[in-house]
Order: structure tokens, then sequence, then C-alpha cells
């Protein structure tokens, strides 16, 4: 297993829709098993291909305490959303900055396990969000862009600068 880079906004490829997966073969699974313990170390509780630079739609997910509990989400779709609640999320590719978003409350989902066996599922809450927030990111969009420009702008203005002093600090060894 391996950690993977996590891309950070404003990296282009976070923009890149993803392309279906057209195979559920060995190499998908390692890269599930690693995209697992990137996200477990990260630490997050979802994580999509986009995120770590693979243009294919797959996500994974554990929203669970004990972090006993993983998803995979292979070519995800949205059948059905029901009612709309207030969400408060990070990203991990938008790093440190929260902000409040809305989201569906219910959905329904059909994807693809690990296995490559199509199932439904119904979700609510915490699970339904993070499977919003994944499916968005395999459509190269980001939870930021549900703010005003003005509040986004001021994101990408923070992690160019953390970035910039990142760099300066990496050389001052
Ligand atoms: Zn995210």
């Amino acid at each position: 297993m391996a950690l993977l880079p996590i891309l950070h906004f404003p990296d282009p490829h976070l923009r890149t829709p993803a392309r279906p997966v057209e195979s559920v073969d060995n190499a998908l699974s390692k890269t599930l098993e690693d995209m697992f313990e990137t996200m477990y170390a990260a630490p997050g509780i979802g994580l999509a291909a986009t995120q770590v630079g693979i243009d294919r739609r797959f996500a994974v997910i554990d929203v669970s305490e004990e972090k006993n509990e993983r998803r995979v989400f292979i070519n995800p779709e949205i059948l059905e959303r029901r009612g709309s609640c207030d969400s408060d999320e990070g990203c991990l590719s938008v790093p440190e900055y929260f902000d409040t978003v809305k989201r569906a409350e219910w959905l329904r989902v059909r994807a693809l396990d690990a296995e490559g066996e199509s199932f439904e599922l119904e979700a609510e809450g915490l699970l339904a969000i993070c499977i919003q927030h994944e499916i968005d990111h395999l459509d190269g969009k980001l939870f930021i862009d549900y703010l005003s420009d003005l509040k986004r702008r001021r994101v990408r203005k923070q992690l160019e600068k953390a970035r910039r002093e990142a760099r300066a600090e990496a050389r001052s060894y």
C-alpha cells in the first residue's frame, strides 16, 4: 500500500470531469486500497479519484467513528434526492477551510462496489452529504463552488499564501 499525494485547489486537475471506470480489475483494487490508506492518514471521511490525480469515476468513503465501515463507489449515480440541509464542510483538497453549504438531506445512489457488483443505497445525514461531496469531485466540482465569488477568491489567496510560506520554509534548511 502507498500514500497518494492529494491535489490542492486551485490545481486544474480538480476541475477535470472523470471518465467512467470500464473494468473493476486488480489495478483498481490496489488503487482503492491506497485511497483508503491515504484517506485515513489525512485524516478524512471520503476521497475521490480526482483528488489523487486519477481521471476515473470512483471514490472511497468511511464516515464511521471506528473507521471500520469502508464503502466503495464506482461509477456512482444519484437517482433521487430529497430535502435540503446545511452542511458544515471541509475538503482534503481545500485544506484548513470550512464553510456551510446546502446539500440534499436524503438520496438514493447506484454504483458498483469493490467487486464490480452493482448496488443501490439509500443514505441520509453525513453519509448522504459525503456521497454528494465525492460525486461533485468526480464532476470537477468543489464545495467552495457553492460559495460567493468573493469568498472563493479569498480561499484561493489564503491557500496560495500558505503554499508560498511552505516553500520558503523548505528552502531554509
Ligand atoms: Zn473534497
